[in-house]
């Protein structure tokens, strides 16, 4: 169950990593903006992280960069979803993201970033699990995960926030909310909250009997968010029912852009051993210099 390389022994789950600013510099202590986070922190620094990011990176697959389609058009030419970037069987939507947007046009998040693929039965999909599930390999699926959504976000938060209509970049970063409310803070939020300044937009999920994977306006709720833009972020996208309700919440609440930033978009079916062919990471291999909707510099 370990990874291959070097050992993440010396790595502890609690360690401090340097000040990231998910925001935009000039956002530092604007009216209604995200500050950067203030005085030192002790830890590992952006080498050790982008190491960590290295380290995992080559059994890491993720959708190549691309703007097209987040506009409408068709799909791309290996059929992946232009909303969630999964497979698509050569449709410009997947079918749950077509129900969604025939459900919910215009109400749904302005883009969704998977940061990478996790593949059923490969290692981010498992690292995925085992970060909120009890047991030894928590912690060190925490560091590696941490570790790639700060780089990821450090690296691209500029990309995904222009791909939202929202250059300024966020007002409130909110995390989807488990599905089945559990005592505590969601593991994403409790992994990121100390290392993300921004602030966070109150996201809740709402008493409502469970509806299984339907998109579900009234699943969540969030408190008023007038004119806010928020960054979502959320660990796992299966049929994506749970983000875009999400996203739905926070828009009924008064925000203007919502971007969603996934760590992993599932793929591979329940009961079928070998994902879909074109989604692995020989053919789509990630890279840390680019994003799906990768604006380059400037
Ligand atoms: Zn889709
Ligand atoms: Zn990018």
């Amino acid at each position: 169950m370990s990874e291959q390389g070097p050992s993440l022994a010396a790595v502890t789950a609690d360690t401090a990593v340097p000040s990231l600013a998910p925001v935009p510099p000039g956002g530092r202590g604007r009216p209604g903006g995200c500050s950067a986070p203030g005085g030192a922190s002790r830890g590992l620094s952006w080498p050790e992280l982008e190491g960590l990011v290295r380290l995992q990176a080559a059994s890491l697959s993720a959708p190549p960069a691309g703007r097209a389609g987040l506009t409408g058009g068709g799909s791309d030419a290996r059929g992946r979803c232009l909303v969630c970037r999964g497979p698509s069987d050569g449709r410009a939507r997947c079918f749950q993201c077509e129900l969604h947007e025939q459900c919910a046009a215009g109400s749904l998040a302005d883009v969704v970033v998977p940061v990478a693929y996790a593949v059923k039965g490969g290692s981010h999909a498992r690292r995925l699990w085992q970060y909120k599930s009890p047991g030894p390999a928590a912690a060190a699926a925490a560091v590696l995960l941490r570790a790639l959504l700060l780089v990821f976000l450090r690296d691209h938060r500029a990309c995904v926030c222009r791909a939202a209509g929202m250059p300024a970049g966020p007002t409130h970063l909110a995390v989807v909310p488990t599905a089945r409310s559990r005592p505590g803070q969601h593991p994403l939020r409790a992994l990121l909250a100390p290392y993300l300044s921004c602030r966070w937009a109150h996201l809740v999920a709402r008493p409502v009997p469970w509806r299984g994977r339907d998109l579900d306006p009234a699943r969540f709720e969030a408190a008023p968010l007038p004119g806010a833009r928020v960054l979502l972020l959320d660990d796992t996208w299966t049929t994506g029912a749970s983000a875009q309700s999400a996203a739905m919440a926070l828009r009924r609440a008064g925000a203007r852009r919502v971007a969603t930033v996934i760590l992993g978009r599932h793929v591979g079916r329940a009961g079928v051993t070998a994902p879909p062919a074109g989604f692995g990471p020989r053919e789509l291999p990630f890279q840390p210099g680019t994003c799906a909707v990768h604006a380059g510099p400037g």
